[in-house]
């Protein structure tokens, strides 16, 4: 490694009480601070995040943490893609200041026995198919953003109910952070950058398409007219169908803020979806109106 490469790499901070000072050090001597959560396996859709970041505060962190509370026993915990040295590399690449990436012992000691009980918003849709997943992501969450004292965080609407969980906690906790979330980044074909995407084989990454392509044609029938969700989820489904995807976990049109589902757009709403493609479990969303 050349000297100019090394005099960018963000520094990387393991343990908690060493980010706390190191953030609020910063703070101190006025600059802005922003954190983005990430699980690693780093792709577009996090830099997105991280460049929003970069571009709008003076020291911008990012966390790197496969968060065990957020898996059930049956989920992917042990197999969740682990790529640190080029997740560095890339957030080397965007400016970061700093990383943080605690083992699960500094987040999570022996003895830790306090969790967030989630909002409302997380009952139904993810929080139905995953138990216990937000009340995993609500109690890391609010211990990143103890340890990392940021001005304003940066989440994806990639997961749609987990930046209204985050909202709804901020609101209700009175955390003094501002929550931005950022639209989904895409592949060319319309497929969510997702870490678990390099699960699939090539016969699954072509099916996998057709969720973004059902999500299109939900919005497409909203603009020609269609108010009835029955009917578009029944459309949505056909179309995973076709495409040989048959375990639908749920597909939704919703609430855009509360989540419960709707019979009629009238306004505003979000249609929701998550699916099994072979083995990896996708999800996506978009927003109408
Ligand atoms: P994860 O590492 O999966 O926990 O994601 C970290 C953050 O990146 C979350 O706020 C996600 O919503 C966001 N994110 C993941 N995929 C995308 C994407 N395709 N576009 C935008 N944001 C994303």
């Amino acid at each position: 490694m050349n000297q100019a490469t090394q005099a960018t790499l963000p520094l990387v901070i393991d343990d908690p009480r060493q980010i706390r000072a190191t953030v609020e050090r910063q703070r101190k001597s006025g600059k802005k601070i922003g954190l983005v959560p990430t699980m690693g396996a780093l792709h577009e859709g996090h830099l997105s995040l991280v460049r929003a970041s970069t571009a709008e505060c003076d020291c911008t962190v990012v966390s790197v943490f496969v968060n065990p509370a957020q898996f059930g026993p049956q989920e992917d915990l042990r197999k969740y893609p682990r790529t640190w040295e080029a997740d560095l590399l890339a957030l080397e690449e965007c400016g970061v200041d700093l990383v943080f990436a605690p083992r699960n012992e500094a987040i999570y000691p022996p003895g830790f026995s306090t969790y967030v009980e989630p909002p409302r918003v997380a009952k139904r849709w993810e929080g139905a198919c995953r138990p216990g997943h937000f009340r995993g992501v609500a109690t890391v969450v609010l211990k990143l953003f103890q340890l990392v004292p940021a001005h304003a965080a940066y989440f994806g609407q990639k997961d749609y109910q987990q930046s209204l969980v985050v909202r709804r906690m901020v609101a209700d906790l009175n955390l003094p952070i501002d929550v931005q979330v950022l639209p989904i980044v895409r592949e060319a074909d319309g497929l969510a950058l997702s870490s678990r995407n390099q699960y699939l084989g090539d016969e699954e990454r072509r099916q996998a398409t057709a969720l973004s392509s059902s999500l299109d044609i939900a919005r497409q029938l909203v603009e020609q007219g269609t108010r009835d969700a029955r009917s578009i989820e029944g459309r949505m489904r056909q179309v995973l169908d076709e495409a040989g995807i048959s375990q639908i976990d749920y597909i939704a049109v919703a609430d855009p803020e509360t989540l419960e589902p709707v019979e009629r757009i009238t306004s505003r709403a979000v249609v929701l979806l998550a699916a099994r493609v072979g083995e990896t479990r996708l999800i996506d969303n978009q927003l109408i109106g």
